[in-house]
């Protein structure tokens, strides 16, 4: 289950819910690592921590294709691109934050569009998983290929890696980039060399 503290996008109260067998879980955790709760005055911390990771992981089993909402004709031929659009998401093998920026362009078919908003929701619904950067740049473009029926997606992401900065396997500041083309982006260099451009890339 998940559950959010405070109030949803319309600005309805919501009640909070409280996943009891997380929080047992978490405090038998910290125990087992050795953390006295009550010594330092950590109580809450495993109902928080249950609480955070609810938030965190709410993008899980929850398809993409309810975001989207109306899509609009343009008339447009030309591409559309939404960069800049920051993440935070949890690496799947230690359960400690990546995050940086998502940059999408993708050829929408006939001229049909989605709010640029849209994409926003999609980045975060995608993120707030147990995730892979790989992973994650692959699933955001073939939900815009495959819900938008869009005709070539492009999307590159550009992250911080705590779990290897931390350990130290990456020198801090490491910028890990990675990118997923599905459709005529793919297929055709000369589209693909516009669709990267687009995304402010090196010629
Ligand atoms: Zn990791």
């Amino acid at each position: 289950m998940y559950f959010i503290h405070g109030k949803d996008r319309e600005g309805a109260i919501l009640k909070e819910a409280v996943n009891e067998k997380a929080v047992r879980a978490m405090r038998a955790f910290l125990e087992a690592i050795g953390v006295d709760l009550e010594a330092r005055g950590m109580e809450k911390t495993p109902a928080r921590v249950a609480k955070m990771y609810a938030y965190l992981f709410n993008g899980m089993n929850r398809g993409t294709e309810d975001i989207w909402g109306e899509t609009f004709p343009t008339g447009a031929s030309g591409l559309v691109a939404v960069r800049h659009i920051p993440f935070y998401s949890m690496c799947e093998h230690h359960l400690v934050p990546f995050f940086g920026t998502v940059d999408i362009v993708y050829l929408p078919r006939e001229g049909r569009v989605a709010g640029f908003s849209k994409f926003t929701q999609l980045v975060e619904r995608i993120a707030h998983q147990p995730q892979l950067q790989e992973r994650m740049t692959a699933q955001i473009a073939q939900a815009i290929a495959h819900d938008l029926g869009a005709e070539g997606v492009l999307v590159k992401v550009e992250a911080l890696q705590l779990c290897m900065t931390m350990r130290g396997d990456l020198a801090p500041g490491t910028r890990t980039v990675t990118s997923e083309a599905t459709g005529t982006f793919r297929a055709d260099r000369s589209a693909y060399q516009q669709a990267w451009l687009t995304l402010g890339g090196e010629p």
